[in-house]
């Protein structure tokens, strides 16, 4: 089972997240049939959401991280809420195959540096927050804790990761994301630096079997680690009958006589899970009568 942990350290001064998303990024890319790449690349945004929506303590927000790419992979959109509930979508399933120089998948390539990198905050009332910042290397671990520093004033680090096995499918996936709250004394900086400088990749750590408590331990060694709590994460798509209804009213009466017209039928797909919703004639001509 997915999951992910947050704390404290002792001082107060610093928060962190860690999650492992193995279960979740393996289904991901088994609905989405991705390649290699792409699944690294869904793999650390919806790894990044899952902590950045637990963030929240409003009921109902939901967070959206979209990475805007600019070479072969143009979006990566990942939702998440505050029970540990995420869904993904990349726009490039099967992005080819890029490797860096030893050899590992080169996700920043892939997604380039041109594009940026968009926070949105629904909390189920009227305006959402929106926020967007360049991209710094492509990395998307590295854009998100500029994010951070740049939109929310939020000195952060982040650290994601996706290990595949030969045949392309997920062995291990997670990350953290470490806080510093504001006045952290200088020492519990200089500490964190010298942990986080001889910190090896999450993915690394899960090989070695370390979990992800004993990941947070080395993050935070000599810090102490208080208020740990534990929630479960899922890869779980809130779409609806009801809101592919919608979308189909909200085409209006025009473009539904079209449909009704030329193919007498509609089939609408969710990109996010790929559940294929089926409207016959005569739920056509309902929602026909239903629309302006
Ligand atoms: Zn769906």
């Amino acid at each position: 089972m997915d999951h992910l942990i947050t704390g404290m350290s002792n001082n107060r001064e610093v928060r962190i997240y860690v999650a492992e998303t193995t279960e979740m990024v393996e289904q991901a890319r088994a609905i989405h049939d991705l390649s290699p790449i792409s699944t690294s690349a869904l793999g650390r945004t919806i790894t990044a959401a899952a902590m950045m929506g637990m963030m929240s303590k409003i009921e109902k927000e939901k967070l959206t991280l979209q990475v805007k790419g600019s070479n072969d992979i143009k979006l990566i959109i990942a939702v998440a809420d505050i029970h540990g509930n995420v869904k993904g979508y990349i726009s490039h399933p099967h992005a080819e195959n890029r490797f860096t120089e030893d050899g590992k998948l080169a996700v920043a390539e892939s997604i380039g540096k041109e594009g940026g990198l968009i926070v949105i905050k629904d909390f189920g009332m009227k305006d959402p927050y929106i926020a967007q910042s360049e991209m710094v290397s492509g990395e998307i671990a590295e854009d998100i804790a500029h994010y951070f520093a740049k939109s929310e004033q939020q000195p952060s680090a982040v650290g994601l990761g996706v290990a595949l096995s030969f045949e392309g499918h997920v062995k291990n996936a997670g990350g953290f994301i470490v806080q510093l709250l504001p006045e952290t004394a200088d020492s519990t900086i200089e500490q964190l630096e010298a942990n986080l400088s001889g910190l090896k990749s999450v993915t690394q750590l899960f090989e070695e079997g370390l979990t992800i408590h004993q990941i947070a331990g080395q993050i935070f060694a000599g810090l102490g680690l208080d208020d740990l709590e534990e929630y479960p994460l899922n890869l779980k798509c809130d779409c609806t009958r009801d809101k592919m209804e919608k979308a189909l009213i909200s085409l209006g009466k025009v473009e539904l006589k079209d449909l009704l017209d030329e193919d007498g039928q509609a089939e609408l797909k969710c990109h996010f899970c790929n559940h294929v919703y089926h409207f016959d004639k005569v739920e056509l001509e309902n929602l026909y009568k239903n629309s302006n």
